[in-house]
């Protein structure tokens, strides 16, 4: 069994290890960061304004939330990371005292900046709120995830879509090394961890490249990146295979950014990824779609106007223990803002009692035998919606 990685700031240590057999590289583990400790697979909520939107920290403690992401692009910009700094750090501003993880900016500053343009030192972006200009470093950064105090930074990169042609993907790849150099170097705060990003789309080459390099470098844990765009679900878990098998017996931990929905979460699971994060639970509750055991049901629909019973029997959620499908289905109809509250609530709730289940079953060891009842439970949540990534 490996020992635990340990650092200044983080301590991860397996506590359930893949079996020999080869029939699954799932693990159980215990992250250990400044404000806590995370059962490891986990998936987390993401609060990109330095709020997960309509919940209060409570729900989020009550739907089972031990770590939430942040997003350095959306708070840099606004409210400023040097205000966020003034009243405290984040932790205090959006009064959760749970760990936080602070993406880059990277894909944000890629997917939603107007300009974006590219040179070997770094980016230089259009604000999506008032079209203002501003540069992304790795360096810069790195410092405005320091402002913030976040438990996890994560180093500047360049991601580029899945599809994308082999020379771009290597150019993009090789630049999100120097930049993964650079951010390390500039990361001064030893109660922050820093992980490190590979990227290399979906050529194996490349990505087996772009693991072995990241994991040569002292970062506190590494995040898979580039992948949940416009890959398939088989491209995904190939590009994965390859991935976690060029990072052998590392010790660190190992985050897939972007993946959300339950049968997506389980393959990758399956395939050796602690963490994750992703809008996409968020989302669809806001947009009346609630998960439940096997599919989902579509609280749009009038049908359910008349139903008297709980979205999902015996879920502990808000939502579940005390209203019916019919109030939701009114309020949703009504535009109600509750609505949104509730639907986020069970949905976080289900996704989060789901990375449970399935941890309690690599504990258990018999989670190769429980893949069936486990993919029954996720259902076919995948595809299309499985391909948003956090913005
Ligand atoms: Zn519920």
């Amino acid at each position: 069994m490996t020992a635990p990685f340990v650092s200044s700031s983080t301590r991860f240590e397996v506590t359930a290890p893949p079996p020999s057999d080869g029939s699954t590289r799932a693990r159980t583990g215990l992250l250990g960061l400044p404000h806590g400790t995370v059962e490891t697979p986990q998936f987390m909520p993401v609060g990109t304004n330095a709020t997960v939107k309509a919940l209060s920290p409570d729900d989020l403690k009550d739907a089972g939330a031990t770590i939430v992401l942040s997003n350095t692009y959306h708070l840099y910009l606004r409210p400023g990371h040097e205000r966020i700094a003034r009243l405290g750090g984040l932790h205090r501003f959006m009064d959760w005292d749970r760990p936080i993880l602070t993406d880059s900016g990277g894909f944000q500053v890629v997917s939603l900046g107007d300009l974006r343009v590219v040179d070997e030192d770094g980016v230089t972006f259009r604000s999506h709120l008032d079209g203002s200009v501003h540069r992304f470093t790795p360096e810069h950064a790195t410092a405005v995830q320091e402002a913030l105090g976040s438990d996890v930074a994560v180093a500047f990169d360049q991601p580029v879509y899945p599809s994308s042609p082999r020379d771009v993907v290597a150019d993009a790849t090789s630049r999100t090394h120097r930049w993964a150099e650079r951010s390390l170097a500039a990361h001064s705060r030893t109660d922050q961890a820093m992980f490190g990003i590979i990227q290399g789309g979906l050529d194996p080459e490349l990505r087996a490249e772009s693991a072995r390099f990241i994991a040569g470098l002292s970062f506190d844990g590494i995040c898979i990146g580039g992948l949940a765009g416009d890959e398939t679900p088989s491209q995904r878990d190939a590009t994965l295979d390859v991935a976690v098998a060029a990072l052998g017996d590392d010790p660190r931990p190992r985050y897939l950014m972007g993946l959300g929905s339950p049968a997506d979460l389980l393959e990758a699971v399956h395939r050796g990824i602690d963490l994750f994060d992703s809008v996409l639970p968020a989302r669809v509750a806001r947009n009346g779609q609630l998960w439940v055991p096997g599919g989902r049901v579509n609280l749009r629909n009038r049908a359910f106007l008349d139903d008297p019973d709980p979205v999902q029997e015996g879920c502990p959620c808000l939502l579940c223990r005390r209203f019916s499908r019919a109030y939701l289905a009114h309020l949703f109809r009504a535009n109600e803002l509750l609505a949104y509250r509730l639907a986020t609530c069970h949905n976080l709730t289900f996704t989060l009692d789901f990375m449970a289940r399935i941890r309690a079953s690599i504990r258990a060891g018999t989670f190769p035998a429980d893949m069936t009842d486990l993919r029954a439970r996720a259902g076919r949540m995948s595809g299309g919606e499985g391909a948003e990534q956090s913005a």
